[in-house]
């Protein structure tokens, strides 16, 4: 197995999240690799059917829920002695923006959970699924269980 140099660990702060935060830090202890985070706070346009648009999220709720991530990615950072540099907080969609930041960065393992989701949840796509399929770097998808 080759040695990778630097790790991306897609954090969304769920119950499962430290699981695999463990993973990742576990991995990069093990290759000497540079660990480094993406949070991504989706984005939620409303639409407005009646204005035919579609509406972006109130600034200050925006702003809000992206002060809110901050502090839980700086709280994780701390725990994984992930400096602030590398920290990504991004806001969209998760799946393109973890496969976005991994090339812009460089990375060459993105870690992600996968709940193993099966039918109509798998036709959607999982996070972890969007990202194995757009992702130019190796994928560790870490199984969760949905218990
Ligand atoms: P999901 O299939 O969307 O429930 O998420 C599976 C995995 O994708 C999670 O365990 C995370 O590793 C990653 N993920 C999901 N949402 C986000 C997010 N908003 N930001 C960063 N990573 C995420």
């Amino acid at each position: 197995m080759q040695d990778y140099k630097h790790i991306l660990l897609a954090a969304d702060f769920s119950g499962h999240g430290e699981e695999v935060a463990a993973r990742a830090q576990d991995l990069a202890a093990k290759f000497q690799a540079r660990l480094s985070i993406i949070h991504v706070v989706d984005y939620l346009p409303l639409a407005n059917v009646d204005y035919d648009t579609i509406v972006p999220f109130d600034v200050d709720v925006t702003q809000e829920l992206m002060a809110a991530a901050k502090k839980k990615l700086v709280k994780l950072a701390e725990k994984l002695a992930v400096p602030d540099d590398r920290q990504w907080l991004e806001m969209g969609s998760p799946k393109l923006e973890i496969v976005r930041v991994a090339q812009e960065q460089g990375a060459d393992l993105i870690v992600v959970g996968s709940h193993g989701r099966h039918g109509l949840a798998l036709l959607l796509g999982s996070t972890a699924n969007g990202v194995l399929h757009h992702a130019t770097c190796d994928v560790l998808a870490v199984r969760l269980r949905d218990d």
